[in-house]
């Protein structure tokens, strides 16, 4: 066991806790330490396509919105490769995800208060402290932070037939050599990470390139994300305050309204693949077969000889369809992670839903001295709205945490003069 009492000790090591760890870089009044389960820094590597995009602005990195003269912000990082210029002079629309990727785990080996190979595995209160247990050490500390993300998601009835080569969720389609040529592949899931998997497919050539491609989306279209400055709005702190405050069947109705602010695909993805069907059928003449299916709810899988057999639903017309697929890829999205490292405690914390019910400030509300916290990051999208699991406000949540660690008001907000007035006025 250490002797060092640590005030903060930090689970996961992605964008998340990578803002705490920046924003606490040098200050020796909070003693922190955070520990990643993976041997180096990788940010949803098995679906780092080749020109993947980040879906926020850049200014939304680890630490500008809160901190812009911090060392770890994505300006620096760039300066410090000598390449800030040359991007400016690039104008990119969008950062491609990879370069993003590449800033993240640049921030993360430069920060000597991050350790990679150390997997949390409980943590326990001893009355007075909290004891963590890593693959390597046992630590004491006064608070925890828990930013261990996100996890694949596949509906039950799919679960049993996953095995990882010819039937698997997207997530980790590009660590995977190429399995689609000459095949038949079904993507089920119409939202961007679907997207980005059906472009790839379309652009294969040759050998490689499958000889069907179809993708299920139970939504109505392929619809677009709503990235419009009132859209946008809604990732701000103002909002995921107003948010905090509502009653939970508010909360759940709104979420399911705005999906596709934060779940919808980008123009530049859609576009892509529209432009790319258009050139397989009218100048390659491909024999490739493309199927866009909308409207679609897939509710059985099995396995028949050689191949997957889908049975999908017609939303519409209420009609069966039969697929078959000798590739089948689910883009059925994400939940938070689970944390069951947290089991020893976990008759402490109180619940909302499937979530452990968060105050203001993120800190689980549990049985424990109010000295004492666990925040949950990335873990209360429920409670605090769209922009919980999103890089938009990780740099403000991170600041609210390190607050709330030294016992000091919050600092102010960014944007918190918004435009708009998401809670009543008050009267007279
Ligand atoms: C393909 C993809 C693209 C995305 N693109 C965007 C985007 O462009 N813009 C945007 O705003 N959001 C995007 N997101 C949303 C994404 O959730 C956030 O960008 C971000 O990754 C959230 O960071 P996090 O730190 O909360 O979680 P994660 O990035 O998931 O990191 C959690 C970390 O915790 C570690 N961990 C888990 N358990 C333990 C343990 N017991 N001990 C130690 N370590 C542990 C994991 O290994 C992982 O590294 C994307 C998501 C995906 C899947």
């Amino acid at each position: 066991m250490e002797n060092e009492i640590y005030d903060c000790v930090g689970i996961g090591c992605g964008p998340s806790n990578l803002s705490i760890a920046a924003q606490l870089h040098g200050r020796r009044e909070v003693r922190n330490i955070f520990f990643e389960k993976k041997a180096e820094f990788s940010w949803h590597s098995g679906m780092m396509l080749p020109d993947a995009c980040l879906q926020v602005s850049m200014f939304k990195d680890l630490v500008t919105l809160t901190e812009p003269t911090n060392p770890f912000s994505f300006v620096s990082y760039l300066h410090q490769h000598g390449r800030l210029l040359p991007f400016l002079n690039a104008q990119f629309a969008q950062i491609s995800r990879l370069e993003f990727a590449d800033y993240l785990k640049w921030a993360a080996h430069t920060n000597q208060n991050v350790h990679f190979g150390e997997s949390v595995e409980a943590v326990d209160f001893d009355g007075q402290h909290f004891v963590v247990q890593t693959s390597r050490r046992q630590t004491l500390c006064k608070n925890i932070v828990v930013g261990v993300g996100i996890e694949p998601y596949l509906p039950e009835f799919a679960r049993p037939h996953v095995d990882d080569e010819s039937n698997f969720h997207i997530y980790r389609f590009a660590d995977k050599p190429r399995r689609a040529g000459g095949r038949r592949v079904v993507v089920v899931g119409g939202g961007q990470s679907g997207a980005e998997v059906v472009l790839e497919l379309l652009r294969r050539t040759g050998e490689e390139a499958p000889s069907e491609v179809s993708w299920v989306s139970r939504r109505e279209n392929f619809s677009p994300i709503d990235d419009s400055p009132f859209a946008n709005d809604l990732f701000t702190p103002a909002h995921s305050d107003f948010f905090y405050s509502q009653d939970a069947s508010y909360r759940e109705a709104f979420l399911k309204r705005n999906e596709l602010a934060s779940d919808g695909i980008s123009g530049h993805t859609l576009r892509s693949i529209y432009q790319r069907i258009y050139t397989l059928r009218y100048i390659e003449h491909s024999p490739m077969v493309v199927r866009l299916m909308p409207s679609r709810s897939v509710g059985e899988v099995w396995r028949d000889q050689d191949c997957w057999k889908l049975a999908a639903q017609h939303q519409g017309c209420n009609d069966q369809e039969m697929l078959e697929a000798d590739l089948l890829l689910w883009a059925t999205g994400f939940r938070a992670a689970r944390h069951p490292f947290l089991g020893a405690l976990e008759h402490r914390f109180e619940r909302e839903g499937g979530e452990i019910r968060v105050d203001r400030d993120f800190a689980a509300i549990w049985s424990g001295p109010a000295d004492r916290q666990i925040f949950m990051l990335n873990a209360a999208r429920g409670q605090r709205g769209l922009a919980d699991p999103n890089l938009s406000l990780a740099a403000w949540r991170g600041q609210i945490v390190i607050d709330r660690i030294l016992n000091r008001p919050r600092s102010r907000a960014p944007g918190a003069d918004t435009f708009v007035n998401w809670a009543a006025l008050q009267t007279g």
